[in-house]
């Protein structure tokens, strides 16, 4: 029996469930060295989401503990860390859960083509999508620019089903560790990490049950509640999902198996696919992380960073849906979907901001920021992305505040004084900002009116 041990680079897959990487490390029989590495690609990560990250991380040591098991932490770029711990430990292979943003994509052919070329066995699995990218095509062979079809070719095929825990075990002597306390993946954090944690749901054990929770009630009547952000009517797994603490195939299966009890999951479904639309088209056109995906918006006039961005990220535009929403990002590091929508849609619209600067914050402040999604999101909303909403329909805060929070719930519950959201995002917020419960709420920023027409002149300008 083969008695060298294989290490499980561990990277947005901290889990133990449906993981072909871990269930491919584990099948090598000596023993599995489960891995993370800190490495320069990782550290760039921003400051809510490297918080989120070291919370998800001590739960994986945790969930490892309980099999008696470690997890390895280092510093370093990837490949010479790899290296060396395949030295320290003797081990011959090493396995790891495929990523498809670019920036990973080219750290990880450099990786699997050196230690090949040195001996060694590197293999990287799926697990984090429901399929491969290149495994869904058109008719012609290329990929899907717009969701609907690419929903009608994703329902139609089969999603493997996932992978039990494996049996695991300990290699023969475990190589050093950093301490995760070390590495202090807080410090960067604006607001306060107490504030943040309130509303964190972390690890592989509370992803499973925040899913049975949502398939058991709120997902019967998820269709109509999903855009009414005062109300718990959505899943919010795109926290666990985002670090990989519950895997899409076991969100899949356990949905499929809610709508054939009945349980009207097909809209869900469909949002979950609308995360791997947008992981698809991360990997076939990359550019949509950083460029504007249709080169004709190059030529629009976005304007850059100002003072109206600023209270956008403050939330003190004025316009009560829109600092709500920023507000609730700030304190909790998530946003419900149709405000993400509402404060993209007035940022890069009536305050006319080019998307990439509303993308950094969501960047900064998201602990389920992804780097699919949220690319993905803001070029729909600005109209620069595939099969993005037209620049012409410019949403009226005012309208949607009335249409999806009729009692002002939500709003309330992120700006009136005394409300908790309002408490909370005040101890989150930096001193510097000055924000107080007493302030009175500023003026607009912009009439809704001026700011519309303001953007559909720009629009057609560049039009002509
Ligand atoms: C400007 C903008 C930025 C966004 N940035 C991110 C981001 O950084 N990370 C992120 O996970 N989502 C992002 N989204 C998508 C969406 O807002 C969140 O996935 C959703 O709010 C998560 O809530 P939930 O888990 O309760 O979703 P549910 O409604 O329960 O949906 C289930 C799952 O489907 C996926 N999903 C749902 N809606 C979308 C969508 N519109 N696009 C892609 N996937 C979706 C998520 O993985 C989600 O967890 C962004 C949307 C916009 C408009």
């Amino acid at each position: 029996m083969n008695q060298t041990p294989t290490l499980w680079w561990v990277r947005r897959d901290l889990r133990l469930a449906d993981n072909p990487a871990l269930a491919a490390a584990a099948a090598g029989g000596g023993g599995v060295v489960p891995v993370f590495i800190l490495d320069p690609e990782t550290e760039r990560l921003g400051a809510a989401a490297r918080w989120r990250l070291g919370m998800g991380l001590a739960a994986l040591a945790r969930r490892l503990a309980d099999h008696g098991m470690r997890l390895i932490l280092r510093r370093g770029a990837a490949l010479e860390t790899l290296q060396a711990l395949l030295s320290d430990t003797g081990a011959q292979a090493v396995h790891w859960s495929r990523a498809y943003d670019p920036v990973a994509k080219a750290r990880d052919t450099r990786v699997k083509a050196v230690l090949k070329a040195e001996g060694f066995t590197a293999i990287s699995h799926p697990g984090h999508l429901l399929v491969e990218p290149w495994e869904v095509a058109t008719g012609e062979g290329g990929h899907y620019k717009v969701y609907s079809p690419f929903w009608r070719a994703l329902s139609a095929r089969p999603i493997a089903d996932p992978v039990p825990v494996p049996h695991l075990t300990a290699p023969a002597q475990w190589p050093a560790s950093d301490r995760l306390e070390d590495w202090q993946l807080g410090a960067a954090m604006r607001q306060a990490g107490e504030v943040l944690a309130r509303y964190a749901v972390v690890g592989e054990n509370a992803a499973r049950d925040r899913l049975h929770a949502f398939l058991s009630g709120p997902v019967k009547t998820y269709k109509a509640d999903r855009n009414h952000p005062a109300l718990d009517a959505t899943s919010r797994l795109s926290e666990n999902l985002t670090w990989g603490e519950i895997g899409p195939r076991t969100v899949w299966h356990a949905a499929q198996e809610a709508l054939r009890l009945g349980h009207g999951c097909e809209h869900f479904l469909k949002e979950l696919a609308w995360r791997e639309f947008a992981w698809h088209l991360l990997h076939h056109t990359p550019h949509i992380a950083t460029r504007n995906w249709r080169p004709d918006w190059d030529a629009f006039p976005w304007r850059g960073d100002s003072a109206d961005a600023e209270a956008w990220r403050r939330g003190q535009t004025g316009i009560d849906i829109v600092d709500a929403g920023m507000r609730e990002m700030y304190a909790t590091g998530t946003m419900h979907n149709r405000v993400r929508m509402i404060v993209a849609s007035f940022l890069t619209k009536h305050l006319m901001t080019d998307w990439r600067i509303g993308a950094a914050w969501f960047d900064d402040c998201l602990t389920d920021w992804d780097p699919a999604s949220n690319a993905m999101g803001w070029q729909w909303v600005a109209g620069s992305g595939p099969d993005a909403a037209p620049y012409f329909r410019v949403f009226n805060p005012d309208g949607q505040a009335e249409k999806f929070d009729p009692q002002a719930t939500y709003r309330q519950r992120w700006l009136s004084r005394r409300a908790a959201g309002t408490r909370d995002f005040l101890l989150a917020a930096p001193k510097s900002w000055g924000l107080t419960a007493d302030a009175p709420r500023p003026a607009p920023i912009i009439s809704l009116a001026d700011g519309r027409a303001r953007a559909l002149a720009a629009y057609a300008a560049r039009k002509a």
